[in-house]
């Protein structure tokens, strides 16, 4: 009964041309509720310092803290103890890992607010330029291996070499206590360099299509890395393909889509723009018999990824255990702590 009713959703939604749609209503719901949480946040910490009203703390900021989340995974694994002080930080980031075993890098398109702002700057761009900007081969191999550089430099520095005890002793140390508040004020009272960095970041981005993702985000890496054992494939049915290109000009990881017969890039971010542009019905997601509709996609990995959360919260691993004394007394004095 349940095989047959989702055969026939699935069977209603494959010829739906509304995945984008989806995505980006995903994309805007996500970013707007990081935007006022981000906003709740700064009202938070201004209580501290300015003695405005009292606004609780929202846990959802901590998925802005992937270093500690990974440094909160080795105390885990190596102490059996889950990070208390940024518990909903570590939620999110074994969120997204789980989601990409199954559903590769479709964090980084549905799910993922940098990824949103990336595909926003690249839209303006194209409006701007008319065209995207294709970097040269030569260049584009070395420059993506950088976000592998930098993934592998935070794997040998947190997950091997760093002991279990001094994993534990960072996650409870003053510094990691607030370092979400010396990332805000990183933002608000940015230095010279950061503006520097900020704008040519952005400038790339609005002439090279997910500059960020392609080139330099390590959790993109690491979802990559961990997709490649993802079942879910996107194939391309050379009977029904007429060579037509339109897959390969709207596949914002630049890949030949209409020269593959199974997509497996780790480049590939899972918009499905190339299914819902292809005129032919040419390509898939395999290995469905079905052939999973990309609306279905997102829902099962929006799905997933927002049940690990409540499960999280459910089972209390979600709320900070720091206490309003503690904040009280580390917060009015954050630009002090170094790691
Ligand atoms: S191959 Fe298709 S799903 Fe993958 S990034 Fe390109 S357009 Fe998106
Ligand atoms: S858009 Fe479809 S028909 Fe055109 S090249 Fe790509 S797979 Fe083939």
């Amino acid at each position: 009964m349940y095989d047959l009713v989702y055969k026939h959703i699935n069977k209603y939604l494959y010829g739906s041309k509304n995945s984008q749609k989806l995505r980006n209503t995903i994309q805007l719901t996500i970013v707007t509720i990081l935007v006022y949480e981000g906003w709740q946040f700064y009202l938070f910490v201004s209580h501290f310092r300015d003695g405005t009203a009292y606004v609780s703390r929202p846990p959802a900021i901590e998925a802005f803290l992937p270093i500690s989340a990974l440094v909160g995974l080795k105390s885990w694994i190596s102490t059996g103890l889950y990070d208390t002080v940024h518990p909903a930080g570590l939620a999110i980031f074994l969120a997204a890992l789980l989601s990409a075993s199954f559903f590769a890098r479709g964090f980084c398109s549905w799910l993922c607010p940098i990824g949103a702002l990336s595909e926003f700057l690249g839209g303006i761009g194209k409006k701007i330029s008319g065209k995207k900007l294709l970097v040269p081969q030569l260049l584009d191999y070395p420059l993506r291996s950088i976000k592998y550089l930098i993934l592998a430099f935070f794997i040998k520095a947190v997950l091997i070499d760093m002991s279990g005890t001094t994993a534990y002793a960072f996650i409870n140390s003053p510094y990691n206590k607030v370092v979400d508040v010396k990332m805000l004020d990183f933002w608000i009272q940015p230095g010279t360099l950061t503006i520097l960095v900020t704008c040519l970041l952005v400038i790339a981005s609005l002439f090279i299509h997910n500059f960020w993702c392609r080139y330099l985000c390590p959790y993109g890496a690491l979802l990559g890395v961990v997709g490649i054992f993802s079942p879910l494939k996107i194939v391309r049915e050379s009977e029904k393909c007429t060579s037509c290109s339109k897959c390969s000009k709207v596949c914002p990881s630049y890949i030949k889509v209409e020269s593959q017969s199974k997509v497996s890039s780790q480049e590939c971010i899972k918009c499905f723009k190339c299914i819902e542009n292809c005129p032919s019905n040419a390509l898939h997601i395999w290995p469905s018999q079905e052939k999973l509709s990309p609306i279905l996609f997102g829902i099962f990995l929006t799905v997933l990824f927002f049940s690990v959360l409540a499960i999280a919260k459910i089972s209390g691993h979600w709320y900070s255990e720091v206490s309003y004394y503690e904040y009280s007394q580390l917060i009015p004095k954050a630009h002090l702590f170094t790691h």
